[in-house]
């Protein structure tokens, strides 16, 4: 990987708060971008937030039909040993605590657990948006200063939905 020293910085749009998006946001800000994360969830984890929820409709043919994002069930323990799931820098190690599972192969609230634990730990929290939901992500021509549009130069507006405040936003990032 280069050094951030050679690489401009740039304001940057991660989607997702589960375990890919947090890693990524937290490389991005180690490379020196600007980072902002839009999860359309309460908190981070993604599949690993468990729910008892189930979808209204299972074939997913209605399209007003409630979506549940997760597919983990209650009794569901990793398939991979913790050695293989943490990331290099951040080991998924036994942790002690009465909640903790100390199992090789945990169940889903351990690993839901150590995702919080790398987002607290590289302050990612602090990076996000959330309950707010990307509904479309498209290119458009930057204006020059002059106000004629640039088309040298790319931006990527961003349109979400926070549900919170029923406040649309659109965020560019250049
Ligand atoms: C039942 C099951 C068991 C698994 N077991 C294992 C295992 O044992 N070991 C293993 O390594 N992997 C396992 N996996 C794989 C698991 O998918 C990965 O471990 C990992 O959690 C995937 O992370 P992700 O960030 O790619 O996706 P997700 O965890 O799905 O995160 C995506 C995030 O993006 C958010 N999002 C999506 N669209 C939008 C939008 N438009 N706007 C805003 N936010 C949005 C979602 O709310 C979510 O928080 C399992 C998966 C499942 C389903």
């Amino acid at each position: 990987m280069a050094s951030s020293t050679s690489i401009q910085s740039r304001h940057v749009a991660v989607i997702g708060a589960g375990a890919a998006g947090l890693v990524a946001a937290r490389e991005l800000r180690r490379e020196g971008h600007s980072v902002v994360v839009f999860e359309r969830q309460k908190q981070v984890g993604g599949t690993w937030i468990y729910t008892d929820r189930v979808e209204s409709d299972p074939l997913s043919v209605d399209p007003t039909r409630i979506v549940v994002h997760s597919s983990v069930y209650g009794s569901l323990r990793t398939n991979l040993p913790r050695e293989c799931m943490g990331f290099r820098d951040f080991p998924f190690a036994i942790r002690s605590g009465e909640s903790r599972d100390q199992r090789r192969f945990p169940s889903h609230g351990e690993v839901l657990a150590y995702l919080r634990d790398f987002s607290k730990e590289f302050g990612i929290e602090e990076l996000i948006r959330f309950e707010t939901t990307v509904v479309r992500v498209s290119t458009a021509e930057k204006e020059s200063e002059n106000g004629e549009s640039n088309p040298q130069r790319r931006r990527i507006k961003f349109i979400g939905m926070r549900f919170t405040m029923q406040l649309l936003f659109a965020m560019d990032i250049t």
